[in-house]
């Protein structure tokens, strides 16, 4: 039986225009037709009125962890879970952002695989969740943003392998791909939450990275690089990262570089936002609160300059990390927006530029004729009424199927 969602409003993220009272027919999973809403054949198709939404393609996280949710120091509680307690919360979490209207994420870092068993639950309908994207067992190096463990008899663990060189990268990455995973997630530098390592400061070196880059690459798979400090994130676009992920540290050249080598950047601004917001008397520690401010002070000016030269700005959330909760995290549109990204590009981060980044544009990110059926609706239009509308998800529709009405 055919669906027919009467849209308002829609925005197909193909281009930035809305149109006004468009039906979307979808038969099956797949997307039919789009066309006036008085040229749709209802005869036998089941009708789902949309005329007071905004309409558009199903959203992608680029950046999340389905391990985590908000927590106030979660990578320090992480060795006392069992990765099946993990599991069994992340069920909740990603069900969660699937009301929220993502319909598709990417996990860019969980322990023990739970994040690919999770992935193949959702595909065999064993649970219920976005489309997964996942990232497996990270790389990192001794010392570095992964390696969480303070017990000196512990090297690495059950959320990343541990690389001091190329040949044990390249390992890494082939055990990574071995065991599910759809990319592969690399520490180029310190990050925000770990502690003793500092966010300016390279980690993985650039012959590592190239090593795990190429195992990708001969996979015909993506790869992604957390990455603040200026030269870490140099290194990784060199390497052939497919993302730099947060790059709050970044210079003109490396900025140049993005643009050079096509490669994207997802900003996750509400990382650092809520790390400071809630701030030390939240429980996050103090140093993860100084390292948070020091990101997130030239990011938005950063940011303009991207939107100016023309890199592929994608979105992400870190949700999961302090104060950062599963279905909460549409508030990264505010915040883009906040940042001087033009309205229309912040949806179309989150949709078509996004598919394309996980290379999936040819099913996903736009709804046009004979692409999968992931579709969602909010209450308020966020073009003209504020990126706050897009926290009000009212109807997500995902592979034909409806998940919220
Ligand atoms: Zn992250």
């Amino acid at each position: 039986m055919k669906t027919i969602l009467k849209c308002g409003m829609l925005f197909s993220a193909a281009d930035e225009s809305v149109q006004k009272d468009v039906a979307v027919v979808v038969e099956g999973n797949r997307i039919e037709r789009v066309c006036p809403v008085n040229e749709a054949d209802t005869a036998d198709a089941r009708v789902i009125d949309l005329s007071d939404k905004f309409v558009m393609p199903g959203l992608i996280d680029g950046h999340l962890h389905v391990s985590m949710n908000g927590e106030a120091n979660g990578m320090a509680e992480a060795p006392f879970l069992k990765l099946g307690d993990i599991a069994y919360r992340a069920m909740n979490y990603v069900k969660a952002d699937l009301m929220a209207g993502f319909t598709t994420i990417r996990c860019e870092g969980d322990p023990g695989f739970i994040d690919v068993s999770l992935r193949d639950a959702i595909e065999k309908g064993l649970a219920v969740g976005p489309r997964m994207q996942c990232s497996g067992i990270s790389l990192s190096s001794t010392g570095g943003h992964g390696d969480y463990h303070f017990n000196p008899d512990i090297q690495g663990g059950e959320f990343c392998s541990i690389c001091n060189s190329p040949d044990e990268a390249r390992a890494a990455a082939r055990y990574t791909f071995k065991y599910g995973a759809d990319q592969v997630k690399l520490m180029a530098t310190g990050g925000v939450m770990s502690k003793g390592d500092e966010p300016g400061a390279c980690e993985m070196t650039f012959e590592e990275m190239k090593a795990a880059c190429e195992v990708a690459r001969f996979r015909g798979k993506t790869s992604s690089a957390h990455a603040h400090g200026a030269e870490g994130i140099k290194n990784a676009i060199r390497a052939g990262i497919t993302s730099i992920e947060h790059g709050m540290l970044i210079d003109d050249e490396g900025i140049d570089m993005l643009v050079e080598y096509g490669t994207y950047l997802i900003p996750t601004i509400i990382a650092a936002y809520r790390i400071i917001q809630y701030g030390k008397e939240a429980g996050i520690p103090d140093y993860a609160v100084e390292k948070a401010e020091l990101c997130l002070k030239n990011h938005a000016e950063h940011l303009k300059v991207m939107v100016k030269k023309g890199v592929k700005i994608g979105f992400g959330t870190d949700t999961g990390t302090p104060y950062s909760h599963h279905g909460e995290q549409a508030f990264e549109f505010q915040l883009m927006e906040e940042s001087g990204i033009p309205a229309a590009y912040c949806l179309q981060a989150a949709t078509k530029v996004n598919a394309a980044l996980i290379r999936r544009e040819e099913e996903l990110g736009t709804i046009e004729p004979g692409k999968l059926a992931d579709i969602v609706a909010f209450g308020g239009n966020p073009l003209e009424d504020g990126m706050k509308s897009m926290m009000d998800c009212r109807f997500v529709m995902k592979d034909g199927v409806v998940y919220k009405e």
